[in-house]
């Protein structure tokens, strides 16, 4: 037996298995996903590498072979099932093996950090005095003690509730177990409005909901490991479905991952999966040290625990029998990494879920248009909730028609109806939200007179404003010269649409100089705890109006909030990118939906150029059935995903004539191995075309079958190895990206 080795160096040359003697003394030892240290190259330099199989056959002359020389001591072993999927992730995304190595191993040393840990109570006060006096009445002294003083206190200091309060770690773990308390390393998750009281209640599901964990439920029965998509409302109760699927997982004695957006990971999330699953609940995140994460994925690949929440990389965790993976806000940007292996966690959880015979629940309010795609054609299956679980309306909206408020003469960026409502709000001491929709902004030229939008006549996507004044498309590289008149209505009112949050708030704070005003956004945010305090503030009724960026419309409940405004709907409507117009629709749906989430109903207002847009249109419908026809219609027209598959090749080198050169041998190499069915774009010089004085092309493919893609990367990747003599560019590969280059 032989033992097959990667390398830890990321480079294309050494992307494959080396094969190593196992001396003597590691026979029977060693395991697959192992981390080991290996003499390596000529002059037999001790290596780090990753065990990832075992051979009969030696590949080499048995005497030039070296042995391994010892496992590595402080490192964490790859699961075996783990090193399945990278070697998947590593065929679907490209880059080395090493590479999906690592991104399947989240923390990779050992830490023996001491921590700080502290104890959370999840009681209400009711609930909470009641255990009180039960252990009274027990005469449970040490555990009445404890109750008693995080009944006080809500948190506990742990080394100080042990020394000073005496109490056992053994009270400590029944307290855990029982669902009183849990037990963390660290304050890990944003908390604007705790309500602790009202959860404390037992629900019955509304039909819908039935419907929807029964569906899940007979197909896990009879082992039908699926994956579904919920496409349900906000505030329609899809959490509940979530946590009620996985409990009959984890009946089942097995365990869940939970994947949300680390924007969204609030405290009052993780507390109701703390309620339902007590102790057996961890969290993960990116402001965790190493030495807390570590910890985690021990307790998890130990079976200390049946349910790990956290963002992408949770998706990685080491449980013993994985049952299920449920994927909050699918739709999500984060859930693409920007990192070779450039993986969709939505993709790779699916690939997961297969290996390990588990099933995938995806939920959103606005589902990509890929999973929704996929429920037509039956690849996955949907699961609708339409309803609040409450039954409160939606909100009512409004759409501003920005164009006839300039003809009318009203230049200001509110328009009057916007203007008349927030005066409303102030004078009933309701609080409002301002957002401005800066996602995606790459420069493209509008008219404020007629709403036209200077596109690429060969991409359908608009045209970004370069520096050196022409217009230029980033799929096709196509350029044009910028223009001073709308070609449209003649008008002389077109350019670049600039506003930012400030010059927003100036404008509150001159129109409205009662208001308070809070404003959040990358300025505001930077400092420590930036984020928890504007919401918090907020939360607790000390501002009158919101200003902010995308970061304030996610997945935040301010019950007192009664009107939100939306100011540049358009922004990201013609973002140089042909997801346009579904990023439009989703942060519009999701921007609405933060008004009227308390006992008074909301109002939306949309401030447009644009409102014949399907997008928009859709959203002040709150329509997602109309937004998909026609988008999907688009797509399939224009081939883009999910109707084609889009792979984006970016190249780069630090010689821009050589790299031109290169990109036009890497397209002429790509058109000879393609078939017929793939159509080559570019190459095209991306919006940055240089970053840290490396130059930038991007070529794009376009493929109905991804596997035809999938062979066009593999021979690439070998052209770039035959030829790393004379070719110098690096090539990254991005199947269906999210953002452009
Ligand atoms: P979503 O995840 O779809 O936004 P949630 O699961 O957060 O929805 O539900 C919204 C609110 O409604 C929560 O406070 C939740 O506890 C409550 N809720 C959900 N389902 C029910 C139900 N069947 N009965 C009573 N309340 C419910
Ligand atoms: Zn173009
Ligand atoms: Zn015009």
């Amino acid at each position: 037996m032989y033992a097959d080795i990667i390398i830890d160096i990321t480079h294309e040359k050494l992307d494959k298995v080396f094969q190593y003697i196992i001396p003597e003394f590691l026979k029977g030892r060693l395991e697959v996903g192992m981390e080991v240290i290996v003499p390596f190259g000529r002059s037999s330099k001790e290596t780090r590498g990753y065990l990832v199989g075992f051979s009969e056959t030696p590949g080499v002359a048995a005497d030039k072979m070296k042995e391994i020389l010892q496992i590595a001591e402080d490192s964490v072993a790859i699961e075996a099932r783990l090193v399945k999927l990278a070697a998947w992730m590593r065929e679907a995304y490209g880059g080395t093996m090493i590479q999906a190595l690592k991104t399947v191993l989240p923390v990779k040393r050992k830490s023996k950090e001491q921590q700080k840990r502290k104890l959370v109570c999840l009681l209400g006060e009711t609930e909470g005095r009641k255990r009180l006096d039960f252990y009274l009445s027990k005469n449970q002294k040490a555990r009445a003690r404890l109750m008693a003083a995080l009944l006080d206190e809500r948190e506990l200091d742990y080394g100080l509730a042990t020394k000073k309060l005496h109490i056992t770690a053994d009270v400590i773990g029944a307290l855990e177990e029982q669902g009183v308390l849990a037990v963390e390393s660290k304050r890990v998750y944003r908390n604007p409005a705790i309500s602790l009281e009202d959860s404390d209640k037992e629900i019955s599901y509304t039909p819908q909901q039935h419907r929807a964990i029964d569906r899940f439920v007979q197909d896990y029965r009879q082992e039908r490991y699926q994956i579904y998509l919920i496409h349900g409302i906000t505030g329609s109760g899809k959490t509940e479905v979530y946590m009620e699927m996985i409990r009959n997982v984890v009946d089942r004695g097995r365990q869940a991952i939970v994947l949300i957006p680390e924007i969204a990971l609030t405290y009052q999330t993780v507390m109701r999966f703390y309620r339902k699953f007590g102790g057996r609940v961890s969290i993960i995140h990116s402001r965790m040290s190493a030495g807390e994460r570590y910890d985690q994925m021990q307790r998890a690949s130990e079976g200390k625990i049946d349910v790990m929440i956290g963002p992408r990389s949770a998706l990685f965790t080491p449980f013993p029998n994985l049952g299920l993976i449920v994927i909050d806000e699918e739709h999500e940007n984060t859930y693409k990494s920007e990192q070779t292996p450039r993986y969709h966690a939505r993709e790779t959880a699916a690939a997961r879920a297969k290996l390990e015979h588990a099933s995938l629940v995806l939920g959103s309010a606005t589902p990509s248009l890929e999973s929704y795609y996929r429920c037509q054609t039956g690849e996955y299956c949907l699961l609708e909730l339409t309803r609040r679980a409450h039954n409160q309306p939606l909100p009512a909206v409004y759409t501003a028609d920005m164009r006839r408020e300039l003809a009318r003469g009203n230049r200001s960026v509110f328009s009057d109806i916007l203007h008349d409502k927030l005066k409303e709000r102030l004078e009933r001491n309701e609080q409002s939200m301002l957002f401005l929709n800066r996602r995606g902004y790459a420069g493209f030229i509008s008219c404020r007179s007629c709403g036209y939008v200077i596109k690429c006549p060969h991409c359908d996507v608009s045209l970004s404003a370069h520096n050196n004044g022409k217009l230029v498309c980033h799929y096709c590289g196509h350029e044009e010269q910028s223009v001073r008149v709308c070609p449209s209505c003649g008008s002389k009112h077109i350019g670049g649409f600039k506003a930012g949050t400030q010059q927003i708030e100036e404008l509150v704070k001159r129109e409205f100089p009662s208001a308070r005003v809070l404003r959040m956004d990358l300025d505001t945010t930077r400092k420590k705890d930036g984020y928890e305090k504007i919401l918090s503030a907020f939360s607790h009724g000390e501002a009158d109006i919101l200003i902010g960026t995308q970061m304030i419309v996610k997945g935040h409940d301010f019950p007192r909030v009664t009107l939100v405004g939306i100011l540049a709907a358009d922004m990201s409507l013609y973002s140089s990118d042909y997801r346009a117009g579904e990023r439009t629709f989703q942060l519009l749906v999701q921007a609405a939906g933060r008004a009227g989430r308390g006992v008074q109903e909301g109002e939306v207002v949309i401030q447009t150029y644009n409102p014949e847009h399907y997008s928009i249109q859709a959203a002040s419908k709150q329509d997602y059935a109309a937004f998909y026809e026609e988008e999907i219609a688009f797509r399939k027209l224009m081939g883009y995903p999910p109707a084609d598959n889009l792979l984006a090749i970016l190249m780069t080198g630090e010689d821009e004539k050589h790299l031109e050169t290169a990109a036009g041998y890497l397209k002429e190499y790509t058109m000879r191995v393609s078939g017929e069915q793939i159509e080559i774009i570019g190459p095209a010089t991306p919006y940055v075309s240089r970053i840290h004085d490396v130059y930038r092309k991007i070529l794009y493919l376009k493929c109905p079958k991804y596997g035809m893609l999938i062979d066009v990367k593999n021979y690439l990747e070998q052209y770039i190895q035959i030829n790393s003599g004379f070719l110098t560019l690096k090539i990254q590969f991005d199947f269906n990206p999210m953002n452009i280059f």
